[in-house]
């Protein structure tokens, strides 16, 4: 079934949670509550600035949720960075020279750094993706998640069907796909 984040009331339980997040360094555990429907979550802030939420959108879907950015934008130098997003758009996108904002102004590099300089990208979308956090990179004969292949397949399909609008053109794009199998 597929999860499109539209029902609030969906979550993790806390003891979920904090199994999820053990191992990890935890700064804060926050509740965040909307205050006419009485829904609460769960939120996790790790040291290094990441975060993780009982709706897990984040850890899913590679977007920070609704419940960090309430938490974004009370709690100050707070930070976010687009390594928080999972990339979609443009591989070659250098995130990791892009400095993280507050909600009031962006964040020298004494405040934030990206937690994990990996070679996959700056992949702090996800803080249980203990493979984004290698310093080397794994062998490329390595099994990968099926989301994993989605979204990176996504993240190099995307620039090549910007400008398709007819079905011509989906035509010509299928059948240069295929020849390069
Ligand atoms: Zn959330």
């Amino acid at each position: 079934m597929l999860n499109g984040f539209i029902n609030d009331k969906a979550r993790v339980s806390i003891k979920w949670l904090l199994q999820l997040v053990r191992g990890l360094t935890v700064r804060h555990i926050l509740e965040i509550k909307h205050e006419s429907t009485g829904v609460f979550h769960f939120l996790a802030i790790l040291t290094d600035g990441r975060s993780l939420c009982d709706c897990c959108m984040q850890s899913n879907l590679g977007i920070p949720c609704r419940h960090y950015f309430r938490a974004w934008i009370d709690i100050k130098k707070l930070p976010f960075h687009l390594s928080f997003v999972r990339p979609r758009q443009d591989p070659n996108l250098a995130v990791e020279s892009t400095p993280a904002v507050c909600r009031t102004h962006a964040l020298g590099p004494h405040e934030f750094s990206v937690p994990t300089q990996t070679l996959r990208s700056a992949f702090a979308s996800n803080p249980l993706d203990t493979t984004s956090h290698r310093t080397t990179p794994p062998p490329t004969t390595q099994t990968v998640p099926a989301r994993e292949v989605f979204h990176e397949v996504q993240t190099v399909l995307r620039p090549l069907i910007s400008g398709i609008q007819t079905r011509e053109q989906v035509q010509e794009l299928i059948n240069g796909l295929s020849e390069l199998q």
